[in-house]
């Protein structure tokens, strides 16, 4: 008793790998991080679902190519020096 592929639901699908479709135009807020108060321990990186953060000279450093906004970064950090602001229409 198996489902024919016909009877699948249709879903969405990339036709390029992840690397080549940027998803940050998704985004409503957007993390801004005050490297002032940024301790290095690099919470945000594990956190971040979309591998968004880069470590670039020590620092958290957010890829907006591909940040979609969800603000865990910022919910997670622990010294609080992420904050989540509006994204200005490009
Ligand atoms: S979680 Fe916060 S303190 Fe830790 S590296 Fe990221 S921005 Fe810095
Ligand atoms: S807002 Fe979300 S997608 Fe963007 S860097 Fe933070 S955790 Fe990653």
């Amino acid at each position: 008793m198996g489902v024919k592929e016909e009877e699948l639901p249709r879903a969405p699908i990339a036709m390029e790998s992840s690397k080549s479709v940027k998803t940050g135009s998704w985004r409503t807020f957007r993390p801004e991080i005050d490297k002032e108060k940024c301790s290095k321990c690099y919470t945000c990186w594990k956190y971040c679902p979309d591998t968004a953060i880069d470590i670039i000279d020590e620092y958290a450093t957010v890829n907006y190519d591909f940040c979609k906004g969800c603000g865990i970064c910022a919910n997670e950090c622990p010294k609080k020096c992420i904050k989540m602001v509006r994204q200005e229409l490009e």
